[in-house]
């Protein structure tokens, strides 16, 4: 009774084959790179994105790492491929419809 289920989840935006230095080879590899987008959820209704993780398999070693924060640190053409994973459009449907609602209430007040 009156509890809010909310939290954090995860979905994936893509996989792609990038170029990522790997602490094990100690050097940059080809790697398997999957993008997670985490998002907050009220009652596993998006909210908004706040992060993106990823997770890397060395074409090289066969190193995997899960969970590792998908930032300019990780990849050397970030700038470059972090068009490729951009949050996807239904985690911001809380915040779209949040948005809405507000803009429908000063849409409301201000007509007499
Ligand atoms: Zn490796």
């Amino acid at each position: 009774m009156g509890l809010i289920i909310y939290g954090n989840r995860q979905t994936p935006i893509a996989v792609d084959e990038l170029f990522v230095r790997c602490p094990c080879c100690e050097a940059q590899n080809w790697a398997d790179v999957m993008v997670l987008s985490n998002y907050y959820h009220i009652y596993w209704i998006p909210i908004f994105p706040f992060e993106k993780n990823a997770n890397i398999i060395c074409k090289k070693c066969g190193l995997k790492r899960y969970g590792i924060p998908f930032t300019p640190s990780l990849i050397s053409n970030f700038i470059e491929v972090k068009g490729n994973f951009r949050h996807p459009w239904f985690t911001y449907l809380g915040a779209g419809i949040f948005s809405f609602i507000v803009i429908a209430i000063v849409i409301a007040a201000n007509i007499k």
